[in-house]
């Protein structure tokens, strides 16, 4: 059986490199341990490849779960800024806003009740009616009435907010290992052991600690974590150029380069990547709702959110010291990515994670 990397830290393996592996490879890199970074595929994940990178602003109470949120929002301006001096990568973080439209006067009074609860909360926002509305977003039709506007929404790039984790993970140590699929792990008094799958055969290696995070896969290797693969694809559009993030009935728009982006749909189907012409029909009749005259679209991905049983992230220890799983980010995963990778690299290397993590646990 070959041995892992070695060094004075623990050797880490983290399985799966999407966001939420990329982020807790950075954040155990930078804590001193050992690690490789595995990834059946060998480009950026589809998921993170068709997100948005929408980072919504936080408008819970106290709970444990809305100051993780808050946390996880939080984080992305001074991770932007060190990553810039780690990598010299722009993640492209932008505090754009957000603004939620009304096309009619039910929706309208939701969105100023919606106001006043976040004011209430201790959140920005402000009701802006139609002249305001339309000397901030130009492009929009003469159809919408007003909007809701939360400055503190933001975006970030999602791939180069990979890369960029990734490459200073790499600048710390980490391995990474492409075209290498974890078949499966086997806790061990201490440690694990992993079977990895390669087109040069097959092996298995030992690690101190492995973490699971495999998105919509994560059942094949840890079956008692219950998490769905629910397609999303979103579209890049020309002809129209917006300043905030819009959103209406479940989509959303938002700059991107020259390119205006348009996302999400919601489909489940199972593991299937394929783009649908049903998305395309879907995303251009949103888009010729909201634009005038109506931008035409580019290009078109899919992407599979990986959807808990139980409505939140799973990130919790499996077995005590030496398995963690970090997955079901559904929606969030680039706003929670970077935290969820920093209390789990806190957990591995201190023994705990830090914080409440009580509404992470698979029977919560
Ligand atoms: C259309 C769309 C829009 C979205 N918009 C937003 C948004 O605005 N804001 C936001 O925060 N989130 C958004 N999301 C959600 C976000 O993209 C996901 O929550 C996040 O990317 C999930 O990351 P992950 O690392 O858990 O999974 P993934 O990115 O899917 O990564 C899992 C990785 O594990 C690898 N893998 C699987 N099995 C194995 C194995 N056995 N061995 C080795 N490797 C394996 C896969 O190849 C993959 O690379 C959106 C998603 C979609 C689809």
């Amino acid at each position: 059986m070959a041995s892992a990397v070695t060094d004075s830290g623990p050797r880490v393996v983290v399985i799966g490199a999407g966001i939420i592996g990329q982020s807790t490879a950075y954040y155990l890199a930078h804590a001193g341990a050992a690690v490789t970074l595995m990834d059946s595929d060998d480009g950026p994940s589809p998921t993170s490849r068709s997100s948005l990178g929408v980072l919504t602003h936080a408008y819970g109470a106290d709970d444990a779960y809305s100051s993780f949120y808050r946390d996880c929002h939080a984080l992305h301006e001074p991770l932007s800024a060190l990553l810039l001096q780690e990598t010299g990568i722009d993640v492209g973080w932008r505090p754009l806003g957000g603004i939620d439209l009304a096309f009619d006067e039910g929706e309208a009074g939701t969105l100023r009740d919606w106001v006043d609860l976040n004011l209430s909360r201790g959140a920005e926002a402000e009701w802006l009616d139609e002249s305001t509305l339309r000397e901030a977003e130009p492009g929009l039709t003469t159809a919408a009435l007003g909007g809701a506007r939360f400055p503190q929404d933001g975006r970030v790039d999602p791939v180069r907010l990979g890369t960029a984790l990734r490459v200073a993970a790499q600048k710390r140590g980490t391995v990474v290992r492409t075209s290498t699929t974890v078949t499966e792990i086997r806790p061990l008094d201490g440690g694990v052991d992993c079977h990895l799958a390669m087109a040069s055969g097959e092996c298995t290696e030992s690690y101190d600690v492995a973490v699971v995070t495999t998105g919509a896969w994560t059942g094949e290797l840890a079956p008692s974590v219950r998490v769905r693969p629910i397609r999303g694809q979103s579209g890049f559009f020309s002809g129209v150029h917006v300043r905030h993030v819009l959103r209406w009935g479940g989509l959303h728009a938002l700059p991107d380069g020259d390119d205006t982006l348009v996302g999400g749909t919601v489909d489940e189907v199972g593991f299937d990547l394929t783009t649908t012409d049903a998305a395309r029909q879907e995303l251009m009749a949103w888009s010729g709702r909201l634009f005038d005259p109506a931008p035409s679209l580019r290009q078109l991905r899919a992407g599979l959110r990986p959807k808990p049983r139980r409505g939140r992230p799973v990130i919790t220890p499996l077995e005590t010291g030496t398995l963690f799983v970090a997955t079901g980010h559904y929606k969030s995963g680039i706003l929670m990515g970077p935290h969820t990778g920093q209390v789990v690299a806190r957990w591995i290397m201190e023994g705990s994670p830090g914080r409440d993590m009580s509404p992470f646990t698979i029977a919560r």
